[in-house]
């Protein structure tokens, strides 16, 4: 079954490419995410990108080539039975076109591969929102609408997951940092960060279902809350009615009930005929206030105290 998580990314995978700034801002972030360097001996470096999503692939390999149509790609796809699911990989020849595209990216850096950080991509807001897309793209995720609010990035370096991290603390996202085992996760846990998050990225009707979701859950919370409050009313009620019941007993057993004047006699024998009711059907009963009522089982009970 296709997860939530692989849902959003299709969809986003889908969406047109922006300008030119934020292609290459959301291009270095996806290979970024899921790419390893490849040495071809003699002909410089290329990179090997790996995904689960076939979309995901594609997009890569189209933002690939709007930046350089002499870009050599091939793509394949390899079973992995132990995860139950299928890598699709798409390698970036290592040759003449290679190298300046990966410098471009940020990956290069005079022929060597650089661990810096991406921050010569991230001047501009739009290639901010484009680089965090990529960065879902290559190793988020997110849970269903239905679960609790959890959006996370995966990264594969320390320096990866910390750049995320501070890019996104100072959008103002209430972010955290943790590691597991040799993987940098940086996670959002509010609900309203996750869907900031999502409609930032482009991700607007997966935004809305965790809005909708959410909803669904406050009025479920709410309605709970009331029964609650209803059962702990009805719970008190049974109570007070047993304690008056078991005054009413007393007071009959010591032959005392006929010796009460007539309004709590009356009181009495309704009470004992209706043992289940709450006080205020009993006062509409006797036809008296609730307040009276109060009164009336009050002396009721203290001259049980008195047997
Ligand atoms: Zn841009």
């Amino acid at each position: 079954m296709p997860s939530f998580a692989s849902d959003v990314k299709n969809a986003l995978s889908r969406t047109d490419a922006d300008r030119v700034c934020c292609q290459t801002a959301e291009l270095a972030a996806l290979l970024r995410m899921g790419a390893s360097a490849a040495t071809d001996a003699g002909h410089g470096r290329g990179l090997r990108f790996e995904t689960t999503g076939a979309a995901v692939a594609r997009r890569v390999i189209r933002l690939l080539h709007n930046m350089d149509a002499e870009i050599e790609t091939s793509v394949a796809m390899e079973r992995r039975p132990q995860l139950r699911r299928r890598i699709y990989i798409v390698n970036i020849a290592a040759g003449t076109a290679a190298t300046p595209l990966l410098t471009r990216l940020g990956f290069l850096e005079e022929g060597e591969l650089r661990a810096g950080t991406d921050m010569a991509l991230l001047r501009k807001k739009c290639c901010r929102a484009a680089y965090l897309r990529g960065a879902f793209l290559g190793g988020g995720s997110v849970n269903r609408p239905e679960a609790s609010c959890h959006l996370e990035l995966t990264a594969r370096s320390e320096t990866l997951g910390r750049g995320l991290h501070m890019l996104l603390r100072r959008m103002g996202f209430p972010v955290g940092l943790t590691d597991r085992r040799d993987l940098y996760v940086v996670y959002l846990k509010e609900g309203d960060a996750v869907m900031d998050f999502l409609s930032l990225i482009g991700a607007e009707e997966a935004a809305e279902e965790i809005e909708v979701a959410r909803n669904v859950k406050e009025v479920r919370a709410q309605v709970n809350r009331l029964v609650n409050v209803e059962m702990a009313n009805v719970r008190r009620a049974v109570d007070a009615a047993a304690d008056q019941l078991a005054a009413i007993e007393r007071l009959a057993a010591a032959g005392r009930l006929e010796a009460l004047p007539e309004d709590l006699r009356e009181t009495a024998e309704m009470r004992r005929a209706h043992p289940e009711i709450s006080m205020a059907e009993l006062a509409a009963l006797c036809h008296i206030s609730k307040s009276g009522m109060s009164h009336r089982l009050r002396k009721i009970r203290a001259a049980a105290e008195e047997v």
